[in-house]
């Protein structure tokens, strides 16, 4: 939309028909919404729940924490259909239903490979590809990257989506960690992650289901007569928690494609969007792919390495059983794990209010 917005030509290749679900949490942090503000969507008009409190619940064990800031919960089905919206009236030209098979550099000139035979050159790729690699340009494997991620959406009991609402609820269970918080329609989206290992040992989706149901108190509770809406939960795998892009490359890596950052941390929109401003402003302004990676490692680097030690600790029995103990000795502790692992506040392009 900003280079759009600057007159450059921007097509973009997206490889469903929307709309369509993903795996995320769908938490929106007080960045992502002001990112989205910078892009004219507002989460609220497109029925966004408000989520002020987080609630941790490892196996009988429940602590409660006020957020540090006001964040929304709103599917992606219903947020990435807006942003494709407003992405065509912004001028860029959207080519639904186009799926990159392969991308090769010859002299200055991109080439571009469409599955359905058709190509395109480029002078410039942003290569926002998110979760999925594209052959012969796939990322490392980040220090995590052994969880495979589920999401399901559910209608809940009507008492039980009064407990939930303005709740992000984070539960721990053995081998995986996940959440449960309300979205628009007050539809509610469970969506955890799981360590490879431990799902092939129980089996699969409905197994490990039930593990979870078996193991923690408060998400049996709330799925206590709960509809589930779809027949399947959306599933993927080896996401490579922990991956941070490096700065060798004439190639935009933006989103998911420059920095994975582990699930609980609801930030993962947030840097896709302050990536994508970051890379097209330094893009503009002149400068090179190589320095954009570079500075984006930098204002990642440390908020990335706590996240995925914390990520990786939250996995083991230690950690299950340390956490809500934690919380609970230290009531901070969230606020500063909140603090320390989102972009640094003086980098944000998109400056949340107070
Ligand atoms: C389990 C889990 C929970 C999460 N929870 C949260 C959360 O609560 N809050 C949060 O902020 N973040 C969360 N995230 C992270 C968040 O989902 C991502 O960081 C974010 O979606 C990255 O945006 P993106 O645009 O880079 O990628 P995506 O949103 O994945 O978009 C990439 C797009 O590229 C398209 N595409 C892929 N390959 C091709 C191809 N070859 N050709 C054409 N098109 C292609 C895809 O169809 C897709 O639409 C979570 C992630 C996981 C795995």
């Amino acid at each position: 939309m900003r280079l759009a917005a600057a007159g450059r030509d921007v097509t973009l290749l997206e490889k469903e028909r929307y709309p369509h679900h993903k795996v995320c949490g769908e938490f929106l942090s007080r960045e992502t919404v002001e990112y989205l503000g910078v892009a004219g969507i507002n989460p609220l008009a497109l029925g966004a729940a408000t989520i002020r409190f987080v609630r941790l619940s490892s196996k009988q064990r429940v602590v409660e924490a006020a957020l540090p800031f006001t964040a929304l919960s709103l599917s992606r089905r219903a947020l990435d259909a807006a942003m494709m919206a407003r992405a065509a009236e912004s001028g860029c030209e959207l080519r639904l239903g186009a799926l990159v098979d392969s991308l090769a550099r010859r002299d200055d000139v991109w080439l571009v490979q469409l599955r359905n035979g058709e190509s395109l050159c480029a002078r410039t790729v942003f290569l926002a590809n998110g979760k999925h690699d594209l052959r012969g340009w796939e990322r490392g494997r980040g220090a995590q990257g052994d969880l495979i991620g589920f999401k399901l959406h559910w209608q809940l009991a009507q008492v039980q989506i009064e407990a939930l609402r303005e709740f992000m609820e984070l539960f721990l269970f053995p081998g995986g960690y996940g959440g449960l918080s309300l979205v628009e329609g007050d539809v509610a989206n469970l969506c955890l992650v799981v360590h490879r290992r431990v799902l092939r040992r129980i089996g699969g989706w409905t197994e490990l289901l039930a593990a979870l149901l078996d193991d923690n108190r408060q998400i049996r509770q709330r799925l206590q007569g709960a509809k589930a809406l779809w027949e399947r939960p959306l599933a993927i795998s080896s996401i490579p928690y922990g991956y941070l892009a490096g700065g060798v490359s004439s190639l935009w890596r933006v989103g998911d494609q420059a920095a994975v950052i582990p699930s609980f941390t609801g930030d993962g929109m947030s840097i896709a969007l302050h990536s994508g401003s970051l890379a097209a402003e330094m893009y503009l302004a002149g400068a090179g792919a190589e320095d954009y990676h570079r500075r984006l490692h930098s204002q990642l680097r440390r908020g990335m390495a706590l996240a995925t030690l914390l990520s990786r600790a939250m996995v083991t029995s230690v950690g299950r059983k340390l956490a809500p103990l934690c919380l609970s000795l230290f009531p901070n502790a969230m606020r500063w794990i909140a603090a320390s692992t989102r972009i640094p506040e003086r980098y944000l392009l998109a400056k949340p209010a107070e």
